[in-house]
This record gives structure tokens, C-alpha cells and sequence, in this order.
């Protein structure tokens, strides 16, 4: 029976058309185009009536204390960096995406990268720790794919050493840590409405802080650093939320809670189904804690697996299945970032997870069936991985 010979072997691809990592949730034209017109009639554009509207919905939502519109996620830590005047080094996260780093470098400060854990895939706070030294002004941890860093204990380290925290929650819009919102645990968390997000605005972002005077000072720094009187407090951005992005980000965000309860439900059905294979593990959602899912991984252990992630890729990509590796290659090792003395630290659970890691379809109009199908797609070419394997590598000398 061809239909469990994988396509890549000649069997029928499982999809017949490409199924997406990422399908954006966006409004129906119709229900944006009277706000639309509001805008364009008004001549108040940008940073406007919708921006605040929207600030106050995401504050009710998710209860954190002062909530800001900005222009994306990126501009929203280098504002950040810059308000609370960091110097020297600040640790972050190799695991991650580009954009958290590159905040810290735009600033003129030195990211030093630290491993994350292997399991749950955030920041390990006992290599923050370690790699303090009297330079470090701050740490910028990342939510990793909506799942929670442990919080406790990176308020505790910046407590004891006086250190500034800043989260990159550009995943994490609808997350829990122990329960609650993450922003009510207090710190700052930047959350970005980039297309991929599950809240997104096109472009944008939100930042949420519990700091009065770094919440001031957002308001002024996305406006080029100009209290209104043209003399400028300090050197800002232009990091401004349209009042257009605003509407399309207010009508998303009215979707999220479904939004993301289907995607645990994805999340939840790919696990029981996938974890009948030896050789296939997930991020580790601490009890209490809730994720987003923005990302669904799987981590390929190849010798137990007999696929290597690669030839899974491949695999996939013949079943007309898309997926990601992602972060890969970490930043550290980045071309970006080949500057910098500490290119050659030590990163052993970063390099192997973001060499074992792949990323499967997750949006929230995916089906079961559509979810159950990717799952027996990634048994057959399992069952054939010895010829999978054989097909990838003669591939590469044709
Ligand atoms: C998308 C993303 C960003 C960048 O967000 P923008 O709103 O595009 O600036 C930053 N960090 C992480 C982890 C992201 O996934």
C-alpha cells in the first residue's frame, strides 16, 4: 500500500497542497473598515484614541500595571535598555531570537550568552548566576515559545546583585507563570504583534511593566524622547503604534483566549500522539504555568530516533509539511555576533538543542485531522528511517 510509503520514497505525499507553520488569525476587511475610515477621517493617525484603547484592553486582560503601545517588539527593549541606563554587559539567552541581543547591542552594551535549560528551553538561572561579574547591569531572559522562564528565581539573583530584568515576551502574550499573567509577577515584559504572533497588529508591540518611571519613560522615548515641548529629555525612537495597527491588534487580542486554547489542544494531541515514538521529546510546561504555544517543537534524538533532524526535514518538506528550525543557528554563533569575546563560551544545551529542534504546523484553524495526519507522516518516515536516511544522503552527492 502506497500510503504508507513515505512521499520522499515514492508513496503519496500526505498533503496535496503545503501545509503552513503559520496561518495568521486576522479579522474579516469588513469588521476593521468603519474603524479604518474613523482613522483616516479624523487625521489622527498614530499613537491616538485606538493605541490607548487597545492599552487599556491588554491591561485588563492580562492585569499587568502599566501597559504601553509601541511599534514593535525590538524597539520596545532597546527603549528598555536605554530608560533604565544599563551599562557594560547584560546576560542573556543564546537560545533565542536574533532581535533580543541585537537590543542590547544597538544600545552599545555587550550581550553575554548564557545556556538555557534543556527541558523547559527558557533561561538557566543558575547560568545567569555564573556568569555575573561587576559589569552586568542587567538580564534579558526570553519567554521561549510562550513557555515561562522561572521568574522566582531570576527576581532573586537581580534582587541580590541589583540587576535590572526585562523579559522578552514577544511569544508570551496570554501565558501564565504559577497560575496568573505573567506581567503580574511584576518586572517588564515586551510582548511583539509581529504577523507570526498570536496577537498581532502586522507590526507591533506592547510593553508592560510594573516600573512607574520606566513606563514614563516609554511614553516619551517612542516619541523620539520629546516630552511635547520639542526639547527632547533624552535620544529616543520613533516606536509609535499606528492607530490602523492598533485597530487590527484590538480585534485579534479579543480572539486570543480561543486562539490559544486550540493551540493547546494542538499542542496537547501532537504529545500523546507522538510520544509513542522513542527518540521524540517536548518542552517541559511547568504545572501551574501556561503557554502560549507560538511555537510547537519536537526534539530529535537521531540514535534513538534513526532519523536525523535533517533527513526529517527533508522528509517532511515531500509530505508537503512545513517546518522550522528554530533557533538555529543560536545567536551566539550568528555572523552578528563574531565580534565578541565571549563568542567561545560554552553553550553545550544551546548547541544541541538548536541542532536537534524542529518546529511543526501549529495556527488555530488547524484541524485534529490535520494535526493526526502530520503525526503519521512523521511514523512512516520513522518506519522507513533507515531508507529516508539513505535518500537524504545520496541526495547530496547527486
Ligand atoms: C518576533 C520576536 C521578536 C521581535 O519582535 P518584533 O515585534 O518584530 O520586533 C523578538 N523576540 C522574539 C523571541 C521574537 O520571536
Amino acid at each position: 500500500m502506497t500510503s504508507d510509503i513515505p512521499a520522499m520514497l515514492g508513496g503519496q505525499p500526505t498533503f496535496p497542497a503545503l501545509l503552513p507553520m503559520v496561518r495568521p488569525t486576522i479579522p474579516a476587511f469588513d469588521e476593521l473598515q468603519p474603524k479604518f475610515k474613523q482613522v483616516l477621517e479624523s487625521g489622527m493617525l498614530t499613537n491616538a484614541s485606538f493605541a490607548r484603547a487597545l492599552e487599556a484592553q491588554v491591561k485588563s486582560y492580562t492585569g499587568g500595571h502599566y501597559v504601553q503601545a509601541i511599534s514593535s517588539c525590538t524597539a520596545g527593549l532597546m527603549l528598555s535598555a536605554r530608560i533604565q541606563k544599563w551599562r557594560g554587559q547584560v546576560i542573556t539567552p543564546s537560545f533565542t531570537f536574533c532581535a533580543t541581543a541585537h537590543a542590547i547591542a544597538w544600545n552599545g552594551l555587550e550581550p553575554v550568552f548564557v545556556d538555557c535549560d534543556p527541558k523547559t528551553f527558557t533561561i538557566d538561572p543558575s547560568a545567569v548566576q555564573e556568569a555575573i561579574t561587576d559589569k552586568t547591569s542587567a538580564i534579558l531572559a526570553t519567554h521561549v515559545f510562550g513557555n515561562p522562564v522561572d521568574m522566582d528565581a531570576i527576581s532573586q539573583i537581580a534582587s541580590d546583585h541589583h540587576l535590572n530584568v526585562v523579559y522578552d515576551a514577544a511569544h508570551a502574550l496570554g501565558s501564565f507563570y504559577k497560575g496568573k499573567h505573567i506581567p503580574q509577577w511584576g518586572s517588564t515584559h515586551v510582548y511583539s504583534m509581529s504577523p507570526t504572533k498570536l496577537v498581532t497588529a502586522c507590526e507591533g508591540g506592547i510593553l508592560i511593566t510594573d516600573d512607574q518611571s520606566l513606563s514614563e519613560g516609554v511614553q516619551v522615548g517612542r516619541d523620539y524622547g520629546n516630552p511635547g515641548n520639542y526639547d527632547c529629555q533624552f535620544v529616543g525612537l520613533n516606536a509609535r503604534l499606528s492607530e490602523l495597527h492598533a485597530i487590527v491588534a484590538a480585534s485579534t487580542l479579543a480572539h486570543l483566549e480561543e486562539n490559544l486554547s486550540r493551540r493547546n489542544e494542538i499542542a496537547q494531541r501532537y504529545q500523546s500522539n507522538l510520544s509513542k515514538l522513542s527518540g521524540i521529546s517536548f518542552q517541559s510546561i511547568a504545572q501551574g504555568n501556561r503557554s502560549s504555544f507560538k511555537d510547537f517543537a519536537i526534539v530529535i534524538d537521531e540514535q534513538r530516533l534513526g532519523v536525523s533532524r535533517e533527513a526529517m526535514v527533508k522528509a517532511l518538506e515531500a509530505e508537503n509539511i512545513a517546518s522550522r528550525r528554530y533557533f538555529y543557528p543560536p545567536v551566539h554563533a550568528q555572523h552578528a555576533y563574531a565580534y565578541l569575546p565571549s563568542r567561545e563560551v560554552h553553550l553545550p544545551h544551546t548547541i544541541k538543542l538548536s541542532q536537534s529542534i524542529l518546529c511543526l504546523p501549529i495556527f488555530s484553524t488547524m484541524t485534529d485531522e490535520q494535526v493526526d495526519a502530520v503525526c503519521r507522516s512523521i511514523q512512516r518516515i520513522v518506519t522507513h528511517g533507515t531508507e529516508v536516511s539513505q535518500r537524504v544522503a545520496r541526495r547530496f552527492y547527486d
